[in-house]
C-alpha cells in the first residue's frame, strides 16, 4: 500500500491544523496539529516529505503523566528530530501524539516508512476515537508549523490516498501436479510470503 502521510493506505483528516474551537475549550482552544486517522493501517509511520524520503532520530518515545507539563496531553507519543537539511521548510521536529502503543525508542535513527506506534486515544485525545495527532515544530518548545507536507494531504476534513487494491487472477482447471508447480514458483518467488499468492479450490 502506498503510504499517505503517516499512515500506509489512505489517511482520513478529522480536524485540521490551525483551527480554534474544533476540539474543546469553547472554541479558544487552537489546534497545533492534524488529527489523522489511518482507514487501513494503524500503524503510524515516518512520513516522507512531498513524496522525499526524509531521515530523523527518535528524542522521545514516552508518556508524560504529570499535569503541570502540558505534553500530558498527548499520552503516549514520538518525538523525531529530523537530520539536517531534510527539508526546505523551517520544521525540525515531528510529533506523533494519542498513540496506543509505541514501537521505537529514544536515540533511534528512522527513516520515510519506517514503523513509529499504533495509533490510539492516549492522554487528552479529543472525540473518543484512535486517530494521531501529527504536529510539526521549528523548535522543541515551538508552536506547531502547517504539518500538511508532512501529511501528504489538505489542511481540510476529508479522504485522502487510495485503498489497496489487488488483482485477481484466476488460472484453471487445472491438475494437482499443475498448481504444485505454480505454488513452488510463487514460493521461490516470495509471493506467497508477500501475501500475494493464494489458493483456492472450487
Ligand atoms: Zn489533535
Amino acid at each position: 500500500m502506498r503510504q499517505t502521510g503517516i499512515f500506509a493506505g489512505r489517511a482520513q483528516v478529522v480536524y485540521p491544523y490551525g483551527r480554534y474551537g474544533w476540539t474543546r475549550g469553547g472554541g479558544k482552544v487552537w489546534h497545533g496539529g492534524l488529527d489523522l486517522v489511518g482507514l487501513d493501517d494503524t500503524t503510524v509511520r515516518m512520513p516522507y516529505y512531498k513524496g522525499k524520503r526524509i531521515t530523523g532520530r527518535v528524542v522521545r518515545a514516552r508518556i508524560v503523566t504529570d499535569r503541570r507539563d502540558k505534553t500530558w496531553e498527548w499520552g503516549w507519543y514520538v518525538c523525531v528530530q529530523l537530520d539536517s537539511a531534510q527539508t526546505p521548510d523551517a520544521v525540525n521536529f515531528l510529533y506523533f501524539a494519542h498513540c496506543e502503543k509505541l514501537l521505537v525508542q529514544a536515540g533511534q535513527t528512522v527513516t520515510s516508512g519506517d514503523a513509529l506506534a499504533v495509533m490510539g486515544n492516549t492522554g487528552n485525545a479529543a472525540g473518543g476515537y484512535k486517530h494521531c495527532h501529527l504536529e510539526v515544530r521549528a523548535t522543541a518548545g515551538g508552536t506547531g508549523l502547517d504539518p500538511t507536507a508532512y501529511a501528504g494531504c489538505e489542511n481540510a476534513v476529508g479522504i485522502y490516498g487510495a485503498a489497496a487494491k489487488l488483482q485477481t487472477i484466476t488460472i484453471g482447471p487445472v491438475s494437482q501436479g499443475d498448481a504444485d508447480a505454480v505454488k513452488a514458483l510463487c514460493d521461490a518467488r516470495g509471493l506467497t510470503a508477500a501475501g500475494l499468492y493464494t489458493s483456492k479450490w472450487a
